[in-house]
């Protein structure tokens, strides 16, 4: 019998289950993972590795179902199957985003808890912030995970100046804090990368005295007739009870929270009929409203490779390369007003000035320059890792795009049917091909950009658009370019599945704390809101559960 059962010991599972124990050491607490414990897992412990973890046994190899907006192309999901989630797997960017989402986000569900002060005191809990110089009312200096930025580790790459120079063409401000909620500008890339290791969750939030098991599969959560929760069932067909009073938490991410909750008859009574699933709560939200981040490359031949300006080159070296992703700096930017007003009216018709994305001026747009190429392959390019090259990115930060993960069948093993919907929007559409754009222009229209690169490396068949190419022209090499970030969320939303406390509507003793309860995109990366989210979940389970 348990106090807490956590289905889902990924990055959020497993800061509850690490927080509630160290909080109340007296409560029995349960976290059970699909996955294995990462210890010892090749390519773990390195970050620059991460892209070898995909496709392996720490992947459950998602693939999206074909995507209309994206020339039909079913396209890869990453998506960690481990003690620790997405912290094992993913690329350690550490970027909170915009006060002006969060702030949206809380007006929306009328609970100031999430807003950017709301959820303040939680992103600083998790955070040991690299410069201890900085803002205390922003930063925290004690938390578990630490943070670094490019300069702070110490690395010096030869293109930094070049490539400040150029995204300075932008007329963008350079910033010097990229987590203070106003991260318009550009800004040195801050990742919890800790002297070039990974920080994984487990290792961050300590498990001791939390009973785990790894490699063990949730089947559904156990209800009785009042609808409170009193335990879960194993796909082996084994129960784990909760005792009276007892809270379960699903945290298994938002492709896998809503399957448990469709498994265990919560969700769509249609859909829940389909699959012969006796209905527990009709909660037709639940794997609805899926977003996702998408972002395009572009590859690049180099003016003056032979200086040593990327991964390849036996010159690109430095003393403390190996402490970060190889980019200097993200560059986040807010969009014109007026012609995105008339993207946006295209979608939902007549919009006042005062629509929720046009106001802030919110953070659109998020840019970055890598010193290596990677991911060529998707566009059926083959590039030489030869240190000729490099990549740019560019990401919509806020889609209006949705779309929906439901059951492929009642087997918790299968992977549910994914569908992001990418690129449904011409809100979406006119976000990426200003993003396109701006691109384009710095490095074709600026002397920067000209003497830094010698010609754009385009997909066979397409050719290079100049800066007067027309929408159909951008919008053809996004729909064969474009492809996630890997920021699923929103498929246990709050306001639709959980209310601000993050209960399940209609239930008692059960609640969902991951990515899929933010309810609209954040101009974030998605683990620091993650982190943050999940400190404050504990803080609100021990007032309303074991005060
Ligand atoms: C490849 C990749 C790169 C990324 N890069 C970045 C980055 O650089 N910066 C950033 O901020 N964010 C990044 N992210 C996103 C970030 O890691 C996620 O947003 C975050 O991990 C979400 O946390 P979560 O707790 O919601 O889910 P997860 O961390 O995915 O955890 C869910 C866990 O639940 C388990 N589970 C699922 N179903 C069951 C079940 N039925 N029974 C038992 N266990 C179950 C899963 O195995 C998994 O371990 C990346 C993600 C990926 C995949």
């Amino acid at each position: 019998m348990a106090d807490v059962i956590i289905v889902g010991g990924g990055l959020a599972g497993t800061v509850v289950a690490s927080r509630l124990h160290q909080r109340k050491p007296a409560l029995t607490i349960v976290l059970i993972e699909a996955g294995p414990d990462p210890t010892g897992h090749a390519h773990v412990d390195n970050p620059a590795e991460a892209s070898l973890l995909h496709f392996s046994d720490l992947d459950y190899q998602y693939f999206t179902t074909p995507q209309q907006n994206l020339d039909g192309k079913s396209k890869y999901n990453c998506g960690a199957k481990s003690l620790g989630g997405g912290s094992v797997i993913n690329n350690g960017g550490w970027i909170r985003g915009d006060a002006h989402d969060y702030d949206d986000w809380a007006r929306d569900v009328g609970d100031a808890r999430w807003s950017y002060e709301g959820l303040l005191p939680y992103f600083k809990r998790s955070e040991k912030h690299f410069d201890s110089g900085a803002e205390p009312l922003q930063h925290g200096f004690d938390g578990p995970v630490h943070t670094a930025s490019v300069s702070s580790t110490g690395r010096r790459y030869p293109l930094r100046d070049t490539t400040l120079n150029l995204w300075s063409q932008l007329d963008l401000p350079h910033i010097h804090d990229l987590n203070d909620g106003r991260p318009q500008g550009i800004s040195d890339l801050v990742e919890n990368w800790r002297d070039g290791k990974r920080q994984i969750a487990p290792s961050m939030y300590p498990l001791e005295g939390v009973r785990v098991l790894t490699e063990t599969l949730v089947r559904r959560v156990i209800m009785d007739e009042k609808k409170t929760t009193t335990g879960v069932e194993l796909d082996t067909g084994e129960t784990i009870n909760l005792k009276e009073g007892g809270q379960v938490v699903i945290s298994a991410g938002a492709y896998r929270t809503p399957q448990v909750l469709m498994l265990s008859g919560i969700g769509d009574a249609t859909q829940l009929s389909q699959h012969g699933i006796p209905l527990t709560v009709d909660l037709p939200h639940v794997g609805q409203n899926l977003h996702d981040h998408l972002m395009v490359h572009r590859y690049w031949k180099l003016r003056h490779p032979e200086k040593g300006l990327a991964i390849g080159s036996p010159l690109f070296s430095g003393p403390n390369y190996g402490k970060g992703g190889p980019i200097d700096f993200l560059v986040r930017a807010p969009i014109p007003a007026e012609p995105l007003k008339a993207a946006i009216e295209r979608d939902d018709g007549p919009v006042s000035d005062d629509h929720p994305l046009l106001n802030g001026p919110r953070t659109h747009l998020e840019m970055l320059l890598l010193y290596v190429v990677f991911g060529t392959e998707d566009q059926g390019l083959t590039i030489p890792l030869d240190g000729r090259s490099v990549t740019t990115m560019f990401m919509g930060c806020l889609p209006t795009s949705r779309g929906s993960v439901t059951l492929a069948s009642t087997d918790p093993a299968d992977h549910p049917v994914i569908d992001p919907n990418y690129y449904a929007t011409e809100m979406d559409r006119h976000v990426m091909r200003e993003g396109w754009r701006m691109q384009s222009r710095v490095i074709f229209e600026t002397q920067e950009g000209r003497e830094m690169f010698e010609r754009e490396h385009t997909p066979p068949g397409f050719p290079v658009l100049g800066t007067d190419a027309s929408d159909e022209q951008i919008d053809a090499r996004i729909r064969m370019a474009g492809s996630t970030v890997y920021h699923p969320a929103g498929t246990s939303a709050m306001g639709s599945v959980v209310d601000g406390s993050l209960r399940v509507f209609g239930t008692q003793g059960l609640r969902v704390v991951d990515a899929g309860v933010i309810p609209k995109p954040l101009a974030a990366h998605y683990q620091a809101p993650v982190y943050a989210i999940a400190e404050q979940a504990v803080d609100i389970i021990l007032d309303e559960c074991f005060p």
